[in-house]
């Protein structure tokens, strides 16, 4: 492991044991952090990497344990999708980190300026429960890239995952690097009182306010990485069988609690009934290949815990009440914290179930008659994550691009752009505040210092210096 520079500070002094005196103790080593040569960093990502790789069967069965995803879900989307940013991490750090030359306008002649990264200090990654490994992973190969220390504070609601990351954390880094805190909403707003560099927050709009406004406090930057209603646009030109396979598996994964799942549906009304039509079929072929029933399927989560289930469930009631028809799915079950995909057709604008986010596997239809119908019904409510278009009219994807802004979109795909190394990742005002993944998750843990280099004897431009002569005042 390493060991800091001699050079290095004292640690403040603070009581044994607590979370001040653990981040003073960060403080001390990302001071000695930013004299390591990068290799010292690849390093440190390859230990990372070969953990995950060797604790494969434990990643599944935390996970599996904790809301019961489907093993290979976990495979893919907790374990792949941290290899995959670890790799392409290693592969373009140098790349990354090199500084970066700027021209030189002709009033600077004679100087240089270039952009170098350094790193933020120490840094703070809160997590959810949804992807709850690969969520405080991915934020933290980005921290551990760009040279910072950082603690993570996992969610309380996987409480095997959070065990399962300390321990790594334990096995992999010296604590005074990176280490877990667990705990709940205490701990967290404990940690947030301490003065982070960078907080790196993924949650729910609601806390993600909390969040900012702790980090006001210190002036700590923050990437906030929230969620809401992510709509899916189907024009009357679209594949529908295409649609619907990308919808049902973007929307069943993880039991449809994805930060970027498909939340609800706007489809032209010229072809709702045949999209319901090869929904049901997919939700068949994925689900139910046997007949047994979605709730006998092995590749079908459950929702986490029994406030959540209550919530979902509570969703589904109250749109019944309110007009809203099931035409496909509805089956529940409290003990196994199990809801059917379910499609809803006439649901009101105004039901909760179309204005609060769902995270979980019901799936609103609302139709339009015109484009531009479709763009007012999404901007009426706070900017997406995710926008989706289904559409093999030009013209009509570049309108609904154009039209609705989000964090993010896709045509003709759900999910995948969140997957893409190159594209940066996050939302815009409720849905959330910066960047992540690949280069833009490494300038998000760092400070770009911008420096301009002056030849000794050249003074610029001397008619700036005093005394100021009318020539200046012209400027
Ligand atoms: P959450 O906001 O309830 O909790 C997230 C984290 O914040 C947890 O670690 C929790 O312990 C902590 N927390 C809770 N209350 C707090 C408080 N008062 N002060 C400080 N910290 C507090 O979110 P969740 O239920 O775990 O996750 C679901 C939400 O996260 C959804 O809205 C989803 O869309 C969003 N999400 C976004 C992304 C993304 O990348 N944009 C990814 C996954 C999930």
């Amino acid at each position: 492991m390493p060991t800091p520079a001699t050079s290095a500070p004292a640690a403040p002094a603070a009581p044994a044991g607590t979370l001040p005196e653990l981040f003073a103790r960060q403080q001390v080593r990302a001071a000695a952090l930013r004299q390591e040569p990068l290799d010292a960093r690849a390093a440190r990502l390859r230990r990372l990497s070969a953990w995950v790789a060797d604790n494969r069967a434990a990643i599944q069965q935390a996970l599996y344990s904790d809301f019961r995803k489907p093993a290979p879900e976990t495979d893919v989307t907790e374990i792949w999708s941290t290899q995959t940013e670890i790799k392409h991490t290693l592969r373009h750090l140098h790349q990354w980190a090199r500084p970066r030359k700027v021209g030189t306008p002709l009033s600077l002649v004679g100087t240089r300026g270039w952009v170098q990264y350094e790193p933020k200090g120490v840094c703070l990654i809160i997590a959810p429960w949804n992807y709850p490994f690969y969520l405080a992973l991915d934020p933290l190969v980005s921290a551990l890239a760009a040279g910072n220390c950082c603690i993570i504070k996992p969610s309380e609601m996987t409480p095997t995952v959070a065990a399962l990351l300390s321990r790594m954390c334990r096995e992999v880094f010296d604590p005074a690097e990176v280490t877990v805190v667990e705990g709940d909403k205490d701990a967290a707003t404990e940690l947030l009182a301490l003065p982070f560099n960078h907080i790196f927050f993924t949650g729910s709009p609601q806390v993600g306010k909390i969040v900012m406004r702790a980090a006001a406090e210190h002036l700590s930057s923050v990437t906030l990485e929230l969620g809401g209603k992510s709509p899916v646009v189907v024009d009357d030109t679209a594949d529908l069988r295409d649609a619907a396979e990308k919808i049902v598996w973007g929307k069943g994964l993880n039991a449809g609690q994805t930060c970027v799942a498909p939340d609800y549906l706007l489809v032209h009304e010229a072809v709702r009934d045949q999209l319901v039509q090869e929904i049901r079929e997919v939700v068949q072929r994925f689900y139910n290949p046997e007949g047994q029933g979605v709730a006998a399927s092995g590749s079908f989560a459950r929702i986490v815990n029994d406030h959540h289930y209550a919530r979902v469930a509570g969703l589904l009631t109250e749109a019944r009440e309110q007009g809203a028809t099931v035409a496909l799915g509805g089956q529940t079950d409290a003990a196994q914290r199990f809801i059917e995909p379910t499609v809803l057709l006439n649901v009101p604008a105004g039901s909760r179930l179309m204005q609060e986010e769902i995270f979980g596997p019901l799936l609103p239809i609302r139709s339009f008659r015109t484009l531009p119908e479709a763009v007012e019904e999404v901007n009426a409510r706070p900017h997406p994550l995710a926008l989706y278009v289904f559409s093999q009219h030009k013209d009509n994807q570049r309108y609904l691009l154009r039209n609705i802004p989000a964090g993010g979109a896709c045509v003709n795909e759900t999910i995948l752009h969140l997957g893409h190394p190159e594209l940066p990742f996050g939302g815009l005002g409720n849905s959330g505040l910066g960047r992540a993944h690949g280069l833009a998750g490494f300038q998000a843990f760092s400070n770009e210092k911008s420096v301009l280099q002056q030849r000794v004897g050249l003074t610029g431009l001397k008619p700036i210096y005093p005394p100021y002569t009318p020539k200046v005042k012209k400027l």
